[in-house]
């Protein structure tokens, strides 16, 4: 029986994180440190996870990095202050507020206030609309990834149908417009798609992006097909999983992302990248 083979993301994010290292010893040379601020509200446990990620990430490829803690009883208009004054502060290039924020705080209000120059988490309505336009400008990490994955294979989306599940401003609608901008046929499902695997089986290219553990099966995979799984689920052991049945799949698909060690180490390469990117912006030829 034939197996698919596995995009493995923590190999390619390491020969990224690498690359971005090299980078930012050069920027370092020129008197740059590329630095990263992260905020966060509230006690979420999964939150605090992925800022510890995020954080040593950044000390790994010499970023700074500063992480600021707040209690959720931090009013909205004290967030807004912070960000305004990270906005002016010239050591940080790049500003992330780790979502989900306390019911009281308007989460979009808050991305909105952040300069679209460091956005890094490419939130911001002018980030998504630059990617809307095909302008340059910072592209969501997750998205992000799923593209480098695609590039490390040599896929060419050229003229194949790619079929994303999950319409997300955060996931699902960009990752879209990034495949549609490398010339695939773009399908976009979500919860009110009327048959999901009639959808499916049409792919070349398969982005799962929902949140529901195996929900994509065997039988909804086009043989041979790329299949990248972003969602995050936890099963009945409360292991970590996505939202395609990897065991079953990886014999029908040619190419499969598997969870963990698939999209989520590279959101956290790309959302480096990005903080990069922001910092070279400084370099007087950019
Ligand atoms: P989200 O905002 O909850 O969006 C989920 C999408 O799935 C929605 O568009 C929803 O449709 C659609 N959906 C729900 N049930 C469906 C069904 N039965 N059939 C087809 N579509 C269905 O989630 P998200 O923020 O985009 O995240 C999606 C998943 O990716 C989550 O598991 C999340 O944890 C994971 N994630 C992983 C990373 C990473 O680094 N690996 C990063 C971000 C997110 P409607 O729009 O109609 O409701």
């Amino acid at each position: 029986m034939t197996v698919a083979q596995v995009i493995d993301g923590v190999a390619l994010s390491k020969q990224l994180r690498q690359q971005i290292s090299d980078r930012v010893s050069q920027l370092k040379q020129q008197g740059i440190t590329p630095g990263l601020a992260v905020l966060l509200v509230g006690d979420n446990a999964a939150s605090q996870v992925y800022v510890r990620n995020k954080i040593k990430a950044c000390e790994d490829t010499g970023f700074k990095s500063v992480l600021e803690q707040y209690p959720a009883t931090l009013t909205e208009a004290e967030l807004l202050q912070r960000v305004q004054a990270l906005n002016q502060d010239l050591s940080i290039h790049g500003i992330l507020v780790q979502l989900p924020l306390p019911e009281h705080i308007d989460g979009q209000k808050v991305i909105e206030a952040i300069s679209p120059a460091k956005d890094v988490d490419g939130f911001h309505v002018a980030s998504a609309g630059a990617l809307m336009v095909g302008q340059p400008g910072f592209w969501p990490c997750t998205p992000y990834g799923c593209m480098k994955m695609l590039e490390s294979i040599g896929y060419a989306l050229r003229g194949k149908h790619a079929v994303v599940i999950g319409r997300s401003n955060i996931v699902g609608k960009p990752m879209a417009l990034m495949l549609l901008q490398q010339h695939a046929t773009v399908t976009i499902c979500h919860s009110a798609t009327a048959d999901l695997g009639h959808m499916t089986r049409q792919a070349d290219v398969l982005i799962a992006a929902v949140g529901k553990q195996n929900l994509v099966t065997a039988d909804m995979v086009k043989p041979g097909a790329v299949v990248i799984d972003v969602g995050m689920n936890r099963n009945a052991e409360g292991k970590l999983c996505g939202d395609v049945d990897y065991e079953g799949v990886k014999h029908v698909a040619g190419w499969i992302t598997p969870v963990p060690g698939g999209v989520g180490p590279m959101t956290i390469t790309m959302l480096l990248m990005n903080t990069l990117e922001a910092a070279e912006h400084e370099l007087p030829h950019a």
